[in-house]
């Protein structure tokens, strides 16, 4: 058994643009950003221009704080290309502010993840020059 780790490999990798700058600059400042609706007060993620919720373009950049549960997950053991280390665990994870986001799982091992397992943000530089969100157990 070995602990998940973050991916070092020659991945494919976000290309900030416009639109999600805001969110990965807040990776790379350790800050798990999120959007939150000045209409509705619904949070949006991933980064877009008008309300998940109500279509309002009022959406305003939030600091969640970075706990949640695991929603959904699967262990993946063959990956799209050869360069992502196996096994890696994409989970669903339902933050504290009621929203959604996806992203891996390290700092145990594959078979401890469980629904319901409370978790949060934890942050690597991957070589390639983004930081990339990951979570990592957490007590309850
Ligand atoms: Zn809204």
């Amino acid at each position: 058994m070995t602990v998940l780790k973050p991916q070092e490999g020659d991945i494919p990798l976000p290309v900030p643009g416009v639109v999600s700058r805001t969110y990965w600059e807040g990776c790379a400042a350790g800050e798990l950003r999120f959007q939150r609706c000045g209409q509705c007060g619904g949070a949006t993620h991933t980064p877009a221009v008008l309300c998940a919720h109500c279509t309002s373009t009022d959406l305003r950049w939030e600091v969640s704080s970075g706990r949640g549960t695991v929603y959904s997950w699967t262990a993946v053991w063959r990956p799209q290309t050869p360069a992502f280390e196996v096994p890696y665990v994409p989970l669903v994870v339902e933050m504290e502010e009621g929203w959604f986001m996806l992203a891996d799982l390290v700092g145990c091992e594959h078979d401890a993840v469980q629904v319901g397992m409370p978790v949060e943000v934890t942050f690597h530089a991957h070589p390639g020059g983004v930081t990339l969100p990951y979570f990592q157990p957490r007590p309850a």
